[in-house]
């Protein structure tokens, strides 16, 4: 009898799984492979020991907004003019990108997803009701600004989303044609930089020159994914839209107290992000050396590689331990994305990347 009650639009829908395949060597979920250092943990437990537990949070995340907004002006060395008006947290910018869609798309709704991309967007689409019509990238996931833009305008979208650097590919748009995608796709444009302290450009300096731009931004992929802590930035428009439609005390004040002190310490970000940046340049240079791969090029904390037996090399690569993203189908049947990890962790990688393909 309950069974009449369920979506019927959601029938063939699969929940999202998270699978522990019981690897040591984990580089398939684009996590930093470094926690922060032993002083900062001890002003961490101070932190969560002060919190006021009674309490709810601060329905706005104030303090962790206005430390971000510094810390983005410090990491990114842009000159931004917003103030917290234009700046609104989440639960992980998960959360962000729901709201986006309540916010924008009505149920029947198109909304537009250049792929390969992030795999949320559609996602959301479908819970929300709305129609995720994806649009497949050029040869070795280029984009054609103009091809791209009629077909947004021809779908009469709502909302564009685009990964900028692109998970999964690590590829990026540069400026020139992203300021031109803004300029001709009649919807709302979200520039989710999920990565982009390993590109070190940002669209935030921006946000208040157009109409229609949203930037989204984790603290994810640098370090902090595991308290779930992500920002969306807009013009005071966009912003009374997204306002309308987010949960009160959406982020904790667990969150909001432990962001706000890693924020503070802009010095151990950068050298994180350094470290990882560093040994990417390591893997990279490694993987030339081996034969039959194809690499994209990257300015993420992963990159994806093309091989003739991918599904083969990743069931060896579980076997022994390590564990990488594989698609197995459609654009990226080839294709493992693979995280940057620690020297070991890269070095136990790549020699059976070699074991395997260097025949
Ligand atoms: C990882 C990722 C996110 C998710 O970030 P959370 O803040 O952890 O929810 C968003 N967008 C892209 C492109 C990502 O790769």
């Amino acid at each position: 009898m309950v069974d009449n009650l369920f979506r019927e639009d959601l029938k063939d829908y699969e929940s999202y799984k998270v699978e522990d395949k019981g690897c040591k060597v984990v580089l398939d979920a684009n996590e930093s492979f470094l926690n922060f250092p032993e002083e900062l943990h001890e002003q961490l437990s101070q932190t969560v020991k002060d919190i006021l537990y009674n309490r709810y949070p601060d329905a706005y995340s104030s303090k962790v907004c206005d430390l971000y907004l510094k810390y983005i002006k410090d990491f990114y060395k842009v000159n931004i003019n917003i103030n917290n008006q234009n700046i609104i947290a989440g639960n992980g910018s998960d959360e962000l990108i729901q709201m986006i869609i309540s916010a924008f798309a009505s149920e029947g709704d198109n909304i537009a997803i250049p792929v390969p991309n992030f795999s949320m967007y559609k996602l959301y689409g479908q819970i929300a009701g709305a129609v995720p019509v994806e649009i497949p990238l050029e040869d070795d996931f280029k984009t054609d600004v103009n091809k791209l833009s009629e077909k947004v305008n021809a779908l009469n979208a709502k909302v564009l989303f685009i990964s900028n650097p692109n998970n999964p590919t690590g590829t990026i748009i540069d400026d020139e044609d992203l300021i031109r995608i803004i300029e001709k796709c009649n919807c709302i444009v979200v520039i989710d930089e999920a990565y982009g302290e390993f590109y070190g450009k940002t669209f935030i300096d921006k946000i208040m020159n157009y109409d229609n731009l949203i930037v989204l931004k984790t603290c994810s992929k640098m370090g902090l994914a595991a308290i779930r802590l992500g920002f969306l930035l807009a013009n005071n428009k966009i912003m009374e839209e997204i306002k309308k439609v987010k949960p009160p005390y959406n982020v904790n004040t667990v969150t909001q107290e432990i962001g706000a002190l890693v924020l503070k310490h802009t010095d151990i970000i950068k050298g994180n992000i350094n470290k990882i940046t560093a040994e990417r340049e390591y893997v990279i240079n490694e993987l030339k050396s081996i034969n039959n791969i194809k690499l994209y090029p990257t300015y993420s904390n992963f990159v994806l590689i093309e091989i003739d037996n991918a599904e083969k090399i990743y069931n060896d690569l579980i076997k022994n331990g390590i564990s990488v993203r594989y698609f197995g189908k459609g654009q990226l049947k080839n294709c493992l994305r693979i995280t940057f990890g620690n020297r070991t962790e890269n070095n136990s990688l790549i020699s059976r990347l070699k074991e395997n393909l260097n025949k």
